[in-house]
């Protein structure tokens, strides 16, 4: 699973805090049970203070046809709701569904911002293959060793010829620390992180941050698998100037064996749940518990106890009182 640190449980002060909100699922395929957990907690963090809640579709990269149009119903299934995002589309075009916004519109924006850091010299051109950084093992672990940072204009010119670069941050630092409701501070690495792939593609380290600037994303909820990108994403906000959000990594759910939850673990997805006959009552019944929400005698939401809506979650939740120990998904 996760090299993260156990969440040490609610360090922030009461009360808990809200922020404006986004889920931005990559449409890789079909959401599965933790993924919804997590898209309902993002959701319940923001509007459990009437915040705005937004949907972001990252489609720059492992796109399977039909998905995103897929976890989108799927969101809207569970009751979820989202406001109509800054610089979305007011009509369903193309299959991009009305109020959601998609990252492979926003290429003008990516490209702005590699601007911005060009002219203050943060960027270089890397030329080096996945091998090649494997095979320096003078960095701290997954760090890129910085080969390419001061090679002169003869050396780039040569090695351009020979390949297209890459585009690098120039990080003038080697680790951030970015503010977590439930990890508490989180201090982690940064290196020289991509910005633009070799193959063109921006990437999500660099359209994150500006995506969630620009619809006003105050706090970002999410799998605490990415908690180690926080401190790069926060680094890239200061660097352009940006609001820096809040974060709030939530934990992943787990198979029995204590990996995470894929697809190869049964029926996992909503499409597959309710081809098997559950339905999504029972569905909301088990992330419920899994929270936990309390009942108003002070108990833990049974699993077993069906809930109707996501806002029926959203009534009975409460982030200080959150399980910070991942889910483990039983009897699939
Ligand atoms: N698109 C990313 C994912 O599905 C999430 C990005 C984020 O929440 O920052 O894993």
């Amino acid at each position: 699973m996760t090299s993260s640190p156990t969440p040490s449980s609610n360090p922030s002060t009461q009360p808990f805090p809200n922020g404006t909100g986004r889920y931005a699922p990559s449409p890789s395929g079909d959401l599965h049970l933790g993924n919804l957990r997590t898209a309902i907690l993002a959701w319940a963090m923001a509007r459990r203070g009437g915040k705005p809640f937004y949907l972001r579709v990252e489609d720059l990269d492992r796109v399977r046809p039909g998905a995103a149009e897929r976890q989108i119903a799927d969101l809207a299934a569970l009751g979820l709701d989202w406001n109509a995002s800054p610089g979305a589309s007011s009509e369903t075009v193309n299959g991009r569904e009305a109020g959601v916004l998609y990252q492979s519109t926003r290429l003008a924006a990516y490209e702005q911002a590699v601007a911005q850091l060009r002219e203050a010299n943060l960027v270089y051109e890397c030329f080096c293959t996945r091998r090649e950084i494997q095979e320096a093992s003078s960095a701290p672990q997954g760090a890129y060793p910085g080969t390419c940072r001061e090679l002169t204009e003869a050396q780039r010119e040569e090695r351009r010829a020979q390949r297209p670069p890459a585009l690098r941050l120039r990080a003038e630092c080697t680790s951030y620390t970015v503010q977590d409701d439930f990890y508490g501070a989180y201090t982690g690495l940064v290196d020289d992180f991509v910005l633009v792939r070799n193959d063109g593609a921006y990437a999500y380290n660099l359209t994150s941050v500006v995506d969630d600037a620009f619809v006003g994303v105050e706090q970002i909820v999410r799998g605490d698998d990415l908690l180690p990108s926080a401190p790069r994403q926060s680094y890239l906000a200061q660097l352009l100037g940006l609001a820096q959000p809040r974060y709030a990594h939530v934990p992943l759910a787990l198979n029995t064996e204590g990996k995470r939850l894929a697809k190869r673990d049964g029926a996992v997805t909503l499409p597959q749940l309710r081809e098997a006959g559950v339905e999504i009552p029972t569905i909301l019944g088990w992330i419920a518990a899994s929270i936990p929400v309390y009942n108003a005698d002070g108990s833990a939401h049974s699993a077993d106890v069906p809930v109707p809506n996501a806002a029926a979650i959203l009534e009975r939740f409460d982030p200080a009182r959150m399980a910070t120990e991942p889910w483990v998904v039983r009897d699939l």
